[in-house]
């Protein structure tokens, strides 16, 4: 995720601001006083605490979902696969909005129930600790995104005049599809979208077939095949102007962009393609089947590094932000964060990436940057913002970038240029499609450096104050 702006966003008190006071992580859950085993209506995240649910681990997502953008009618049907880690007489799913017609829990119907955003799903019979389940749910209605959330305005699945722009992080994902909604669970998927004809849906992953058109309508076919959070999905819908290929490293290779932008499919497939391969010298082997980006027309005011397809919302992108969200793909993407407060390991890692960019192409070092940043005044707002410690009402503040990129330039200051790239590389390696935390990259700088580094990584993330050189 990034910002069009360079400063973040005022702060205004808001929803997140408001769950972020909910339950404390100790205290007993209603659900669970009143059955032992009911999953949890949140996965665990303090700072979130409704977000995704207990009691089981979603393995795949089938999504058939039909979009009327004339009519912003969404009708979806949800087959979600997954293991109970416990006995469950019942369960949640995230879903904002919609009318539910029908659950299923192995093909038996199943009763269920909607408070806010959770829908209660009570199998026939309770499941078993360990067993595999598959979960299916229909649904319709005119999606809501979440609006006016703390530095991001608008996000979810957003109805557009054409489509929607469907960009989900933190917690939209909820907005389109019912699901585990947090990165700590991940999962592949399989799109199957259909809307009107002359209209293209583009998800992550790979065409499976090619589009089939009948009756008016034409229905899109995706795979995202490697794990992937809830908040990467996309089902991006619009007239789109398309280009198709590989990089020159031979990774498949796709641009799109709302007729709008028509003049930036060349530069965006292009850069594309080389800053991909590229980041696949830093970083170590793409993780994933394809690269590329889609630009829509929503002014979103952001960027979203969806899996595979990095949405740009409503600008024609530069190179140091198509290097933010393609850094992303490594940073966020095959690596995710288990809980949101550890965010600067997406968006500090992100941010240095553009400064390795600059490196890159002689425009700059990563040096200069660090400085710019570090000349500023005692009291601006990043000293005071610990990014090791992301808040939940205001998760994307400007420190968690910047200064979380100024963490790792720290770290590089201290183990050297060798081991710092050899520790990034090994970093995606060793956790490749997995979740992970900052104690666990701070063990490994640890041990590849053979450096006690407590010090540094407690002044640079978790001291509401500017650091000494
Ligand atoms: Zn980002």
């Amino acid at each position: 995720m990034r910002s069009t702006k360079r400063q973040a966003a005022v702060l205004l008190a808001t929803l997140m601001g408001a769950l972020a006071c909910g339950p404390s992580d100790g205290a007993a859950r209603p659900a669970e006083r009143l059955s032992a085993q009911a999953g949890a209506p949140g996965i665990g995240d303090a700072d979130f605490p409704l977000d995704g649910n207990g009691g089981y681990d979603v393995s795949h997502y089938a999504l058939k979902l039909g979009y009327t953008p004339a009519g912003r009618r969404l009708d979806g049907v949800a087959t979600i696969q997954a293991t109970a880690k416990q006995s469950l007489t019942r369960f949640n799913l995230d879903l904002k909005g919609f009318k539910v017609s029908e659950v299923s829990v192995d093909g038996a119907a199943a009763t269920f129930s909607r408070a806010g955003h959770e829908l209660t799903v009570a199998p026939a019979a309770p499941l078993r600790q360990g067993s595999a389940f598959t979960v299916k749910v229909a649904y319709a209605g005119v999606p809501q995104p979440v609006v006016d959330s703390s530095n991001l305005g608008r996000y979810g699945f957003i109805p557009t005049p054409d489509g929607a722009f469907v960009a989900c992080e933190p917690n939209g994902a909820r907005t389109w599809f019912p699901g585990n909604d947090h990165p700590a669970d991940k999962a592949t998927f399989d799109f199957e979208i259909t809307v009107p004809k002359g209209v293209t849906a583009l998800a992550n992953g790979e065409l499976t077939g090619k589009p089939r058109t009948s009756g008016g309508k034409t229905t899109f076919t995706w795979r995202e095949a490697h794990p992937m959070t809830t908040y990467l999905a996309t089902a991006t819908v619009g007239k789109f102007q398309l280009r198709q290929g590989t990089t020159p490293g031979g990774i498949r290779n796709l641009a799109a962009v709302d007729p709008k932008f028509a003049g930036s499919l060349d530069k965006l497939y292009k850069l594309s393609a080389e800053i991909t391969d590229h980041w696949g010298t830093v970083f170590g082997r793409y993780p994933f089947s394809s690269t590329g980006g889609v630009v829509d027309d929503f002014s979103a005011g952001y960027a979203l590094e969806n899996q595979t397809k990095p949405l740009y919302g409503g600008f024609e992108p530069g190179a140091d932000i198509i290097a933010h969200e393609l850094a992303h793909q490594w940073f966020g993407n095959s690596l995710s964060i288990k809980r949101w407060k550890d965010l600067w390991l997406n968006e500090g890692f992100a941010t240095y990436a553009e400064w390795l960019w600059a490196e890159h192409k002689g425009t700059g070092t990563a040096d200069a940057s660090f400085k710019s940043f570090y000349e500023r005044p005692a009291n601006d707002s990043i000293w005071a913002y610990p990014p090791g410690r992301a808040r939940a009402d205001d998760l994307f503040n400007e420190s968690v970038y910047s200064r979380g990129a100024m963490t790792l330039h720290a770290l590089r200051g201290a183990i050297g240029d060798e081991t710092f790239f050899e520790l990034l590389k090994t970093w995606t390696s060793e956790h490749q499609y997995g979740s992970v935390t900052t104690e666990q990259f701070v063990a490994l700088a640890e041990r590849m450096s053979g450096k006690q580094l407590d010090a540094l990584f407690d002044a640079w993330l978790f001291q509401p104050k500017r650091p000494t050189l």
